[in-house]
């Protein structure tokens, strides 16, 4: 029998560990050509997560497998060690919190039997979430689109269902600053996509604050993009071209009234001008370098502490 991976990411979700348990389970008791094995990935959680992993892992050895980490490591780098760690002929990608429901599960298979490599879940409405941050998401996928060629589904959560070979490809890519959406675009292979309604999280609180989302929105650009250096060109460019008319246009002036003076107002603009562009670029410029510094030191993507999972 082929064995279907699913692997969840945790961070204080001691709530949700059983009740997912349970719902995967009673989705796998209609499934009968597929064995299902959940691989939790406890992400340093500061809560009871680890001691119900145990406990789960202790009441069914088959089914409920966990990797630890030694500290927070952040979604991304959960999700690299889940499918990692997996060996399944299929391998889903689910969130703790029963935001992405398990009863899709059968879709998703029959989308793989149809010949896809991917089935991913789009939320087609963003009920219960504020407003601003479904408009910031929205403005997010159509920016980084267009820069940099990848092709983000709007709603496009990273509840998906992949092949073995998809999920082998996406190890490959051995960057440290995972971005994981950009990572499942930048592979290829088709993906099928089926729609659900928005659920509440059943426990527990969000992860992510505001500036949080910002900071995965430019890490993802960053990861993806080299538009934000080239734009910085582009930028230079055009102040220099400016600059250099200014000075034609002054020089003419100069000429013709014989010499009148333009006052150290306009000097002390452009010099505040082109300080304030200047450390704007230098800032995106060293942005890359510190990426370039990260990624060199080839440092390990998370830090196991303690596993079920046979060696
Ligand atoms: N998560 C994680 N590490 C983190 C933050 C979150 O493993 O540092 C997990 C979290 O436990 C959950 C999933 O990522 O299973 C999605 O997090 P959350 O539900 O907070 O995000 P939201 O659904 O609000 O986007
Ligand atoms: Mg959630």
């Amino acid at each position: 029998m082929k064995k279907i991976d699913i692997v969840v990411p945790c961070y204080n979700e001691e709530a949700c560990i059983r009740p997912l348990y349970e719902a995967v389970d009673k989705v796998f008791r209609e499934i009968t050509d597929y064995s299902y094995r959940i691989l939790y990935v406890n992400d340093g959680s500061r809560d009871k997560t680890l001691e119900k992993l145990r406990e789960i892992h202790g009441e069914h050895p088959e089914t409920a497998d966990y990797i630890s980490f030694s500290r927070n490591f952040g979604k991304e780098g959960a999700i690299y060690a889940g499918l990692s760690k997996s060996d399944g002929d299929l391998v889903v990608l689910m969130d703790a919190d029963l935001q992405h429901p398990p009863e899709l599960i059968p879709e998703m298979i029959k989308g793989i039997g149809e010949g896809y490599d991917c089935v991913g879940a789009r939320r087609v409405d963003r009920n219960g979430e504020p407003p601003v941050r479904s408009a910031f998401s929205r403005l997010f996928y159509k920016i980084i689109n267009k820069m940099t060629g990848m092709h983000l589904v709007q709603g496009g959560s990273d509840y998906r269902m992949m092949t073995r070979q998809m999920v082998d490809a996406m190890l490959q890519l051995q960057e440290r600053e995972r971005f994981t959406k950009g990572i499942m675009s930048w592979v290829g292979f088709e993906t099928k996509w089926i729609e659900y309604q928005n659920v509440e999280r059943i426990a527990g609180e969000s992860k992510w604050s505001f500036f949080g989302l910002a900071k995965y929105a430019i890490n993802g650009f960053i990861a993806f993009a080299t538009a934000p250096l080239r734009a910085v060109i582009w930028l230079g460019s055009l102040i220099t071209l400016g600059a250099f008319i200014y000075a034609i246009v002054t020089f003419i002036s100069a000429l013709k009234n014989g010499g009148e003076r333009i006052g150290y107002t306009t000097i002390i603009i452009l010099i505040l001008f082109m300080g304030g562009v200047l450390i704007t670029l230098i800032g995106v410029v060293g942005e890359y370098i510190a990426r370039l510094y990260n990624e060199m030191k080839m440092r390990p993507i998370f830090i196991e502490k303690e596993s079920s999972l046979k060696k």
